[in-house]
Order: C-alpha cells, then sequence, then structure tokens
C-alpha cells in the first residue's frame, strides 16, 4: 500500500487550498462535482480523512467514518435527483483502474444512459 501524499489534490482541497464546487459536507465527507466531468452529474465523494483507495479505507477506517460516507453517497444522489432515474458508483484503486487522484474518492454518475460498465480491454 502506498502511503498518503499530503500534496494530492484533493487534500489541497480538504485543506481549502484549492476551491471546489461543494454539493455536501459533513463531519466525515466532502463531496463535490468533478471538474471534468463524464455525464450530466458527476459528483466526487471523499472521507476527510488521510486514505489513498478503497482498499485503505476499507481496511482502515472507524466504522463512523465508514458508515458516514455510505450515507453520504446515498444522500447526494438523492439530492442530484438520480433516485428514480438511476445513477453509477465507481471507485478505482491502484494502477489497472487508472487512479489518477491518490485520495480515496467515489465518482457518482447519472443524467444520461450510462452504457456498459467497463470499456473493452486493450488486447
Ligand atoms: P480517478 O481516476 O478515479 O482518480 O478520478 C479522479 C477524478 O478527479 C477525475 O474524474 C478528475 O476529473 C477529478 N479531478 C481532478 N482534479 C479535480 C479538481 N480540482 N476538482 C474536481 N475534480 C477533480
Amino acid at each position: 500500500m502506498a502511503t498518503y501524499d499530503d500534496q494530492n489534490i484533493f487534500a489541497k482541497i480538504l485543506r481549502g487550498e484549492i476551491p471546489n464546487d461543494t454539493i455536501f459536507e459533513d463531519e466525515h465527507v466532502l463531496a463535490f462535482r468533478d471538474i471534468n466531468p463524464q455525464a450530466p452529474t458527476h459528483v466526487l465523494v471523499i472521507p476527510k480523512g488521510a486514505y489513498v483507495s478503497f482498499d485503505d479505507f476499507s481496511e482502515k477506517a472507524g466504522d463512523a467514518e465508514i458508515a458516514a460516507f455510505v450515507r453520504a453517497v446515498g444522500h447526494v444522489a438523492r439530492k442530484m435527483g438520480l433516485k428514480d432515474s438511476g445513477y453509477r458508483v465507481l471507485a478505482n484503486h491502484g494502477r489497472d483502474s487508472n487512479q489518477e487522484v491518490p485520495h480515496f474518492h467515489v465518482h457518482i454518475a447519472g443524467g444520461q444512459q450510462l452504457g456498459p460498465l467497463l470499456a473493452k480491454p486493450r488486447s
């Protein structure tokens, strides 16, 4: 497991060094719009704790953080009006997923038909 890099862009957002378009915030969680949206609605949900990826979060986060995170994902999706039309929740972990930002986050995408789950891998 990589050690947490506190210079990653989401750490800077959490410290208020970089602006973000906040959708929801509480003690444990921040949700904000993705800067390069891949769907009409594309929101990122991140824990405020320093976790590199889903693997790190699932292993080390406390029960209260995990519960708050899952609740926040559902809350944000409802707040964005996606409950009835549907949405996708996705987390990238590590090299094969092309995780770009080494602070755990999930993507909530919706607002259109999202197509197949995965692009065809290169052979
Ligand atoms: P991932 O590939 O799962 O690590 O996704 C990282 C996501 O962070 C990408 O969808 C980027 O568009 C998004 N992103 C990068 N920088 C920012 C930023 N400053 N504000 C909002 N979203 C960002």
